[in-house]
């Protein structure tokens, strides 16, 4: 029999491991804001047009990128983050898989201009379909600034597979709440359309909160606090009448990355027993720290969700320590009249 094994061309390659990566144009927007906060940004902004279905960009005063790098950043398993696997347990970036600029590049057009503090000029890179069509020398602040348009142009099922505005509008603020909490100590702006939806200053976790989910909410916040040798435990919980019925502000993030946790949302739904109505939510921003040996975050390309090495023991600590706030606060049944 004749051979006929290939290794796929590289666009090829690159375009099957975006499948991956990016879902959706919120996907592009969680992913270059990790990168603008991996470069040590004190102001991140993110500008959307047509619930970024024309344009995605993301704007930083980080540290950019030489000339070579800017270009090398668009290869495929290209990353300054990592350089073995051990360095995957003791990580304290948000990317280390080097695939996200090279899938965005396999599926959109791409303009990234870039300058490094000790550079006068910046290097300007086009790219479409993995294909590098310009680099040039331009003039621009210090920082990183990539333009992601006509996501999806080169595979018009996925194009015509994505939702209303409306909805991958929702899915993006989603995404762009979540890196904003996350990070209090950087300032975010949001745009869509020209519109301002967010103006998010330097601040505090709490004052994040409020500057998200408005002045309301922080009368509502029950701070949780709890220190053991495997967790450290900070944040808030929402008081009762905080609690939604969809499932509302809801919010795990481990070592400063967002996570979904079904089990420890059930340690919280367990710890709010008896307080709640039937069929509502609790609102919770909690905010874990853990030893990063103990910790799996390289099961999922999306990195929301992570393996814990005690998820037994972390459970009961959580559950715990938002008993006791709520008990301390004396936060107490809401009342039911229905009934
Ligand atoms: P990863 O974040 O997993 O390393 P990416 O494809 O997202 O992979 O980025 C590749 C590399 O490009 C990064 O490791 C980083 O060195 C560089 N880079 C990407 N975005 C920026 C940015 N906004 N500022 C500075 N460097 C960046
Ligand atoms: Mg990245």
């Amino acid at each position: 029999m004749a051979d006929i094994i290939q290794l796929l061309p590289d666009h090829v390659a690159n375009q099957i491991a975006a499948g991956e990566v990016v879902q959706r144009p919120a996907s592009v927007v969680k992913e270059l804001m990790e990168n603008a906060i991996d470069a040590e940004a004190t102001l991140v902004k993110l500008i959307i047009k047509e619930a970024g279905k024309t344009l995605i960009q993301v704007v930083d005063n980080g540290v950019g990128m030489s000339e070579t790098d800017a270009r090398l950043s668009f290869e495929r398993h290209a990353t300054s983050k990592i350089r073995q696997a051990e360095d995957l347990f003791s990580l304290n970036t948000k990317g280390f898989r080097g695939e996200a600029l090279a899938s965005i590049a396999a599926i959109a057009h791409v303009e990234m201009t870039t300058r490094p503090e000790n550079r006068d000029v910046a290097t300007q890179i086009k790219i479409e379909g993995s294909k590098v069509n310009s680099q040039e020398i331009v003039a621009a602040p210090k920082g990183t600034a990539i333009a992601v348009k006509n996501l999806f142009y080169n595979i018009p099922a996925r194009r015509n597979f994505l939702k209303s505005n409306q909805v991958e509008l929702r899915h993006i603020i989603d995404e762009f709440q979540r890196v904003a909490l996350a990070h209090p100590n950087i300032a975010f702006n949001m745009y869509h359309n020209g519109a301002e939806l967010f103006n998010l200053p330097v601040s505090n976790h709490r004052q994040r909160i409020v500057g998200i989910f408005g002045p309301k909410t922080n009368e509502k916040l029950v701070p949780v606090d709890e220190e053991t040798d495997l967790v450290t435990i900070t944040g808030f919980v929402g008081k009762p009448d905080f609690a939604k019925k969809s499932r509302g502000e809801q919010f795990f993030f481990v070592n400063d990355r967002f996570i979904k946790s079904p089990y420890l949302n059930h340690a919280i739904n367990n710890a709010f027993d008896g307080l709640l109505k039937d069929k509502v939510h609790p609102s919770y921003f909690l905010y874990l720290s853990v030893n990063p040996k103990s910790i799996d975050i390289n099961i999922h390309p999306t990195k929301t969700e992570i393996k814990f090495d005690d998820e037994h023991a972390l459970y009961a600590i959580l559950r715990s320590a938002v008993k006791h706030s709520l008990g301390q606060f004396n936060v107490a049944p809401v009342l039911d009249f229905d009934r």
